[in-house]
């Protein structure tokens, strides 16, 4: 079971508004701690990272509403943006804490799993930014996971990094399926375009080459005319991965799909009423046909190597 985070147990967002940026209510907040255990599907990992709290993307699916502060931010999720705006301060001492103790073992970061650290507000306040800055003086392992092309900005930063791996999340082939069950997110050229962009502009004579994945995580519907062009475009990952929704739970604070994504379920019936069984034949279409790609499946995609 998924816990809350152990930096916002006791915590409540300010009650005040700094900022609206578009529809989305924006609070700025110190944090107590930047870098929190990892657990559950990314145990491999010693810390997650999470720039923000809340998300502007609001996918309809996202277990992470589950960690809102209250009833009605949960509601509300996608419209709510908690800005940690000493997030680079922190993350420096407990960088420095880390190596105090483990001198000879760069951290295995994971940014971020309830968050999208390249959600809009950041093209503006450019956080996550100051956080690779910071990352950067300490040599981590870190995956960055993120559906938005912002990412592409900091190709200057990534391109230093010697452990790296991008997770771009690209749940469907279909531009009609994604507008139902996340219509805040961008679209799924411009994924695949950032992408190719980092591809391209990665100068490998430079050392490293960040390795990608796509995460296809939850597996959602695709049309059949999109199908094989969708299954093609993935080619251009090193791993994807694929899982099927996070079980609902009535238990208020327990990460699982939300309600609102088990509602459009419904429209998509001739996909989900015939149980695993779409989930596993697009599986096998994967493996039949991008062989120079790793397939894998839930927890087993989400780690480093
Ligand atoms: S982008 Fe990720 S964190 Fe943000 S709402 Fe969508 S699934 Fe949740």
């Amino acid at each position: 079971m998924a816990k809350l985070q152990d930096e916002y147990k006791e915590q409540t967002p300010s009650r005040f508004v700094n900022e609206q940026f578009g529809d989305t209510n924006v609070y700025f907040q110190n944090a107590k701690s930047l870098l929190t255990k990892a657990t559950g599907f990314i145990a491999a990992y010693d810390f997650t990272l999470n720039p923000y709290r809340g998300c502007q993307y609001g996918c309809s699916y996202c277990y992470a509403a589950a960690f809102s502060p209250n009833t009605q931010m949960r509601k509300d999720w996608g419209k709510w943006v908690i800005y940690k705006e000493n997030a680079a301060k922190i993350l420096g001492k407990e960088l420095e804490k880390w190596y105090r103790k483990n001198p000879n073992q760069p951290p295995r970061i994971y940014m971020s799993s309830v968050t999208d650290p390249y959600q809009p507000l950041e093209s503006k306040h450019q956080l996550t930014r100051s956080l690779l800055e910071v990352m950067l003086d300490y040599r981590p392992t870190l995956v960055i996971q993120t559906r938005s092309p912002i990412i592409t900005r900091d190709i200057d930063y990534l391109q230093r990094f010697q452990r790296l791996r991008i997770n771009m999340s690209i749940t469907t082939g279909s531009e009609a399926v994604r507008k139902d069950f996340e219509p805040r997110s961008p679209s799924i050229k411009a994924r695949f375009n950032a992408i190719n962009k980092i591809k391209q502009s990665i100068d490998s004579s430079k050392g490293f080459i960040p390795k990608i994945s796509i995460t296809v995580t939850p597996l959602l519907p695709t049309l059949v005319n999109d199908e094989d062009d969708f299954i093609e475009r993935l080619a251009i990952a090193d791993r994807v991965v694929i899982q099927d929704f996070h079980k609902s739970d009535s238990r208020s604070l327990v990460a699982s799909t939300r309600q609102e994504a088990e509602e459009f379920k419904h429209k998509y019936s001739w996909w989900y009423d015939q149980g695993k069984y779409n989930y596993i034949r697009f599986k096998e279409k994967l493996l039949s046909r991008l062989s120079g790609v790793e397939i894998k499946e839930g927890k087993d995609g989400f780690g480093y190597e």
